[in-house]
């Protein structure tokens, strides 16, 4: 016998998947998406609503890290398992590398994550800076997000701008004069977590404006469909934005899907929810769309440095077209 809550539970799942049908064929890339704190469940259901690929930002970890050595096996996580990890699941995994602006404020580890950053942003699959700017908004924040913003131009690299959840329009606005005072190109720098207070701004000094949907708060699917109608589909992505905390993985299908219900065309659809985001990262020379027309192999009885997705007992998926588990 299940309780209230399971059927709602239930009802819920049910809901969701058929409004997924919705956006059923459709192929999504999600630009902001921190896999290293989500299971192999995610990955398996974002995988069978369309997502082909995603970029990890490196960020912080929910709790401030120690030291650098943290610091190097993340950045190591992010090229290496994460990368292979996702892999398994038919997925295309990138990510950017940056020294995050909360971590920033840690002057003394400040200074040897920049030391260690050249180590890292050449790697294969390093698609950006990111995700670099401010938080607090302080001047140690200042000081190593133009730190960033040089290494990036020196690399030719985009980059990926954190915006703050305080204070955002000054801080949103901030971010960009000291990118354009740096002579770096609008078309270079990604400024993520806009709201329909920032958007024109953003759009009018020829950024890339990124959303992030955040279930219950903050910028909810259908204030994005708003923004959508209202400024059309260029220069904008969207993304989940997923980490440790109460969040979506399926946020860019799922708006995706709102929108198709919205009378949003396919073409803008598709412009927000996969290519602007390939197009603004292409830019790094480290991921070409036509990578997307070729299906990854997946055999999950490979390894990676000896450890592969299996547990004890399981069956490897070898390049069926069932992504299930068997
Ligand atoms: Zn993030």
């Amino acid at each position: 016998m299940c309780t209230y809550h399971e059927q709602d539970r239930a009802s819920m799942g049910q809901r969701v998947a058929l409004e997924l049908d919705l956006v059923k064929g459709y192929r999504f890339f999600d630009p902001h998406v921190h896999m290293v704190s989500r299971t192999t469940d995610d990955y398996q259901a974002m995988a069978d609503a369309g997502v082909i690929g995603l970029i990890e930002p490196a960020f912080w970890v929910g709790q401030p890290r120690t030291g650098i050595d943290t610091y190097r096996d993340y950045y190591a996580s992010l090229v290496g398992w994460e990368r292979f990890r996702a892999s398994q699941f038919g997925i295309r995994h990138f990510c950017t590398i940056g020294l995050n602006s909360r971590e920033a404020n840690n002057e003394a580890l400040a200074e040897q994550v920049m030391e260690l950053l050249p180590f890292f942003i050449h790697k294969e699959g390093v698609v950006g800076v990111g995700e670099i700017g401010f938080d607090d908004q302080t001047a140690a924040e200042e000081k190593y997000y133009r730190l960033q913003l040089e290494l990036a131009k020196e690399a030719g690299l985009p980059v990926q701008v954190h915006t703050p959840h305080r204070d955002k329009t000054k801080g949103t606005s901030r971010s960009m004069d000291i990118a354009l005072e740096h002579k770096l190109d609008p078309a270079m720098v990604i400024i993520d977590h806009n709201t329909e207070e920032t958007v024109k701004e953003v759009l009018d000094k020829g950024f890339w404006a990124a959303f992030t949907i955040y279930p219950f708060t903050k910028m909810g699917n259908e204030r994005m469909v708003q923004i959508v109608k209202q400024y059309g589909s260029e220069r904008i992505m969207v993304n989940s934005a997923a980490d440790w905390g109460i969040s979506d993985p399926l946020a860019v299908p799922k708006t995706a899907a709102l929108m198709v219900k919205s009378g949003i065309t396919k073409n803008d659809i598709e412009k927000v929810c996969y290519e602007n985001a390939i197009a603004a990262f292409t830019q790094s020379g480290q991921l070409d769309e036509a990578l997307f027309d070729e299906k990854i192999r997946i055999d999950q009885a490979e390894k990676f440095e000896g450890n592969s997705v299996l547990r004890g007992g399981q069956q490897p998926r070898r390049d069926a077209d069932s992504i299930i588990i068997s």
